[in-house]
Parts: structure tokens; sequence; C-alpha cells
């Protein structure tokens, strides 16, 4: 199972994570004015929280990339030729 932590001290409290989840997992804590997560269960590890955050505040442990199902036929041509 996903964890997440946020490291308060960088957390600047913009507020995107909240904003751009898909899954809701974050809320905002309006007493400290920092993110804090709500729904870890819901996080499906796109990782967006991760582009958007300003300060790199958050932190995913047990992340399991899938595998790539997918691979443009010009890319897997020029594999082809090198592999
Ligand atoms: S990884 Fe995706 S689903 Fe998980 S908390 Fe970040 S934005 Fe939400
Ligand atoms: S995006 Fe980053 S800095 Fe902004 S509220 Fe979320 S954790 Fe804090």
């Amino acid at each position: 199972m996903v964890k997440i932590e946020i490291d308060e001290n960088a957390c600047v409290g913009c507020g995107s994570c909240v904003d751009d989840c898909p899954n809701d997992v974050y809320e905002m804590d309006e007493t400290k004015n920092k993110s804090k997560v709500v729904k870890e269960d819901d996080c499906m590890a796109c990782l967006s929280c991760h582009e958007i955050c300003p300060s790199e505040a958050m932190e995913h442990k047990n992340i399991h990339v899938a595998k790539r199902l997918y691979i443009d036929r010009r890319v897997s041509g020029i594999l082809k030729k090198i592999i």
C-alpha cells in the first residue's frame, strides 16, 4: 500500500496538491496552513502532486511502477536496431 508523508517544514501551504489530486487524497489543515493526507488508500500513485508541488514537500513510499504496455512504433523500431 502506498504511504505518503508530507514534510510540514517544506510545505508552503499553496494548496496545489489539494486542488489537483484526482482522488482528493489531500486536504488543507486550515490551522497550520499546511496540506495533510486524508485519504491515503485512494492514492493511485500517478505522482501528479510531485509535479506541481513547488517545494517537493511530499514523499510517496511503496510505489510499484506498472510495466509499460505501449511503445510508439517509431521508438520500438529504433530499439529493435540497437538491442
Ligand atoms: S500520486 Fe496522484 S492520486 Fe496520489 S496523492 Fe498524488 S496526485 Fe493524488
Ligand atoms: S503542493 Fe506542496 S507546498 Fe503546496 S500545499 Fe501541497 S504539499 Fe504544500
